[in-house]
């Protein structure tokens, strides 16, 4: 193909060339060559024969005589293919680089809408975490509000019910009938009742959540039972059961202000074991100490159930008998006084003999009181151990 534009070219600068009189018609002509170089083999072969044409006119122009301008004009047309065609070339080029930008932009909206997606997952998911989280949230706040364990055991309850809002009613029931169950076993055991997890409800995410509440309602019972055990423990000493100094003193006082209020008589006794100290010194402590806490068992179990006993001290009882007079307090301080003499200890190995000496005073004669009522039970108390111990002594 080359020849035959190149023979085409050669054809018509000879006819330039031998024109008398229409070299440039010749020359002009030259265009067609060059441009179908430029097509066919590209701009390097366009450029070469554009400047051969050129040169050519250049040289037409110089020997003609008279001179040929037209054929000069020519000359810089012989370079218009080669322009255009390097014009089609850097569009081309450029049409390719916007091709290239396109696609490289098209991955990146399929990436973005990719991403999108991933988010809006992301955020479905968020969103069910926070309202489980609020939930859950909701729970602890109302576990937090309270220490009762009645409130405590309706919040389980109710969060349970709550919970199981879209499964059969017989199924509902029969899981909060199992809670109950296992609230009484004790906090802890409330764990129990991830088993109990509805098969009804699908997927994996609501029996992760039924374990999270299970979980919450678990801690929160514990909280309320740990609550009550260090009120218990607080208010308990640790060696008898009875109540503490403090607290006995407290209940004392709500006592003698109910007395006065209702105008009823109260008696109140001081109680102390009789040298208590020779047990200590011949079988040791550990065996004062279960004779301290038989004792207390049977001073307990001397009274009735609204008289209060308190250990006062470390081998000194005190008990309030409420709406008792005199004569009833001197009798109830007796039967104590031969419950414990009557019947020896048995402490491991031994069987230990005691004794009490008890001081009685009444709410009336302490002039309503507490600390007439108590001075007055603590001089009888030492009149009873001076007169000889184990006898009940009135003030
Ligand atoms: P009295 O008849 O005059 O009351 O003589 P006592 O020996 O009982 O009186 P004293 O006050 O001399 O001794 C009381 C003893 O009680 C002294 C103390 O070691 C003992 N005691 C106090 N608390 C405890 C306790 O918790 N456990 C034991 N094992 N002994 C205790
Ligand atoms: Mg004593
Ligand atoms: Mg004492």
């Amino acid at each position: 193909m080359k020849t035959y534009v190149a023979a085409v070219w050669l054809f018509l600068l000879a006819a330039a060339v031998a024109s008398q009189e229409r070299a440039s018609w010749w020359l002009g002509w030259m265009i067609l060559p060059i441009a179908a170089a430029g097509f066919l083999h590209g701009p390097a072969h366009s450029f070469l024969l554009a400047v051969f044409s050129s040169l050519a006119a250049a040289v037409l122009l110089v020997v003609r005589t008279p001179p040929d301008f037209a054929a000069g004009v020519w000359a810089p047309f012989g370079l218009l293919p080669f322009i255009l065609w390097n014009k089609r070339l850097l569009i081309s080029a450029e049409i390719e680089s916007w091709n290239v930008k396109k696609t490289a932009l098209e991955n990146q909206i399929r990436e973005i809408e990719r991403e999108t997606k991933g988010i809006q997952s992301i955020n479905k998911e968020l969103e069910d975490s926070i309202h489980r989280i609020t939930e859950l949230y909701g729970l602890s706040k109302q576990f937090l509000a309270t220490l009762e364990e009645d409130t405590a055991i309706r919040i389980t309850e109710e969060s349970i019910q709550k919970w199981l809002t879209d499964i059969p009613k017989e199924k509902q029931q029969l899981i909060v009938q199992k809670a109950r169950e296992l609230l009484e076993t004790g906090p802890a055991a409330v764990k129990d009742l991830v088993q109990f997890f509805p098969e009804e409800r699908p997927g994996t995410e609501a029996r992760e959540k039924w374990g999270i509440m299970v979980g919450q309602l678990a801690l929160g019972l514990q909280r309320v039972a740990l609550y009550k055990q260090i009120q218990r423990l607080a208010i308990h000493d640790s060696l008898t059961g009875l109540m503490v100094r403090r607290h006995f003193m407290e209940r004392l006082e709500e006592e003698v202000a109910r007395s006065k209020r209702l105008s009823k008589e109260l008696a109140f006794l001081m109680i102390d074991l009789d040298e208590f100290k020779k047990v200590n010194d011949t079988y040791g402590h550990l065996v004062g100490d279960v004779v301290l806490r038989e004792v207390a068992e049977r001073l307990q179990k001397s009274v009735r159930e609204v008289d209060l006993v308190g250990r006062y001290g470390g081998e000194e009882f005190g008990v309030v008998l409420p709406e008792t007079d005199m004569p009833m307090g001197a009798q109830v301080a007796e039967r104590i006084r031969q419950t414990v003499e009557q019947t020896p200890i048995p402490a491991y190995d031994e069987r230990i003999r005691m004794t009490v000496s008890v001081g009685v005073s009444v709410l009336g004669t302490a002039n309503g009181e507490i600390v007439k009522l108590i001075e007055m039970a603590d001089e009888a108390l030492y009149k009873a151990k001076n007169s000889g111990r184990n006898r009940v002594v009135c003030s």
